[in-house]
């Protein structure tokens, strides 16, 4: 009976040591399948090689960015839609299940496949509307995905210490995202998702894991040398 009280304590102890551990891991939500994906080329058929290759991005993408993310309790849409404009105000966007590409811009960037892993995550996303302004922390998520995640070989953005701030958005977030993840929980992104899910406001959640404000972890950031 002392083996199994021992067992017991052992057990408890590497339960005990697993819990302290957990930051070191990424959380790994189940993935889900991509849904089925259509694509308009109607305003632009020359941008038909282009915008099959978007699909396969996207495809293939598309369990791994909801494994990343908390999207245990999301349904995905049935189907995504990708349309490729001749021209629009932006690169890119993505309202409801649809992804609306520039046409211009894919000709001068055909390169910029990585941007649809970007939209694809505001898809994923879907967050209801927050009481707080969280425009800034959506764009780094989703940027995070794609320079941290998809295309981790990319160069790093430049920082200016005196001008950018963690609320700029993009690149700069998502390094900034990055950077507290790995020095002090890899549990951060999820858990932003997570209440940006529930619109609750996130920014407990940088105290929860690191003790310390975006403000301070902003702080760091720079004098690290980024
Ligand atoms: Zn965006």
């Amino acid at each position: 009976m002392i083996q199994y009280a021992l067992l017991g304590i052992a057990a408890s102890i590497i339960g005990t040591q697993d819990d302290a551990l957990a930051k070191y891991v990424y959380p790994l939500a189940k993935p889900i399948a991509s849904p089925a994906i259509k694509i308009d080329v109607s305003d632009f058929p020359e941008s038909r090689a282009w915008a099959e290759k978007a699909k396969e991005v996207v495809a293939a993408w598309f369990p791994t960015v909801t494994s990343l993310l908390a999207t245990e309790d999301w349904k995905a849409p049935k189907e995504i839609n990708i349309v490729i404009k001749k021209e629009i105000s932006a690169p890119a966007w993505a309202s409801g299940n649809t992804i609306t590409v520039s046409g211009k811009w894919i000709t001068q960037h055909p390169d910029d496949l990585g941007m649809m892993v970007h939209e694809m995550t505001h898809l994923i996303q879907a967050y209801p509307r927050n009481k707080v302004n969280t425009g800034w922390l959506v764009e780094g998520i989703a940027d995070y995905i794609r320079w941290w995640r998809y295309e981790p070989e990319a160069p790093r953005t430049r920082i200016d210490p005196v001008k950018n701030k963690y609320t700029d958005a993009y690149r700069v977030t998502a390094y900034w995202l990055a950077w507290v993840s790995r020095k002090y929980d890899k549990r951060l992104v999820p858990a932003l998702d997570r209440e940006l899910r529930k619109g609750n406001d996130p920014m407990p959640v940088f105290e929860k894991f690191t003790t310390k404000s975006a403000e301070e972890l902003w702080k760091e950031f720079v004098a690290s040398k980024p």
